[in-house]
């Protein structure tokens, strides 16, 4: 390379610097000043962002349309296909969704004795719980009894099941039987905790009288405490407030 083809910003730069030193370095600098004055790489260049057609929200929309096309509004859910759809809302899992919905919506009704079928056991309060004190770590068994007062009919009980899974409390299987007018069936409960707190899941009864489907619902409450917990159950508090104070800790 000769000067006739060096630009004039480069000679500018080398006449003054390159000059005064040692070959050796004039070069080093010379070689320098090229691969600084060298043109730069062209950067690609992203193209412009297109402008997203109309059509693309309408095909989005229509995409979105079709994926909740098989929708089980309950339990929120999507499905591929309609036979899908309907599986699911023949099973338990849809029924229980729906039920617990409306216990949810609609408490009192569910938690009331009907068509002659009272439900009772020894620590129901009120409003329709089953209030369990347990110590930590020991298990207690409790008895839920339902009676069957009608005289003019059997009642069928053909499911009782906690509405949600709590390793807390434990039932023994259930089939399905018949309550002849004025029999009582029994169920018991197990009820365990590992730690202190109040552990709430809803006992589901689904019975039937006379060809007529109900529910009976109540709510399982164990309330596990030690004798420190006893001991801050002062007149100032309820028993039942604290435990929910240090259940909420
Ligand atoms: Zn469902």
């Amino acid at each position: 390379m000769n000067d006739s083809t060096m630009s004039m910003g480069q000679q500018r730069v080398m006449s003054s610097t390159v000059g005064d030193l040692p070959e050796r370095q004039q070069f080093l600098t010379l070689c320098s000043t090229l691969v600084v004055s060298s043109p730069t790489k062209k950067t690609k260049q992203t193209p412009p962002q297109k402008l997203v057609d109309v059509d693309q929200y309408v095909s989005g929309a229509r995409a979105a349309a079709e994926k909740e096309k098989f929708r089980c509004e309950d339990c929120k859910r999507n499905f591929k296909s309609f036979k899908a759809l309907e599986q699911h809302s023949a099973s338990q899992k849809h029924r229980v969704s729906v039920l617990l919905q409306k216990f949810r919506k609609n408490c009192s009704e569910f938690i009331c004795d009907k068509n002659g079928v009272v439900v009772s056991s020894e620590f129901d309060t009120d409003d329709g719980c089953v209030r369990i004190p347990v110590e930590k770590k020991v298990e207690k068994e409790i008895v839920i009894t339902i009676k069957n007062e009608n005289t003019d009919g059997g009642v069928d009980i053909l499911m009782c099941r906690c509405l949600h899974k709590m390793r807390v409390f434990k039932m023994d299987g259930f089939a399905r039987l018949q309550l002849p007018p004025g029999a009582a069936h029994s169920i018991s409960v197990r009820v365990m905790c590992n730690g202190l707190g109040t552990y709430v899941v809803p006992l589901c009864l689904h019975l039937q009288f006379h060809g007529e489907n109900f529910h009976i619902v109540r709510s399982l409450k164990a309330v596990c405490s030690n004798a420190l917990v006893r001991d801050l159950v002062i007149s100032e508090y309820s028993a039942s407030d604290l435990y929910e104070i240090l259940a909420n800790l």
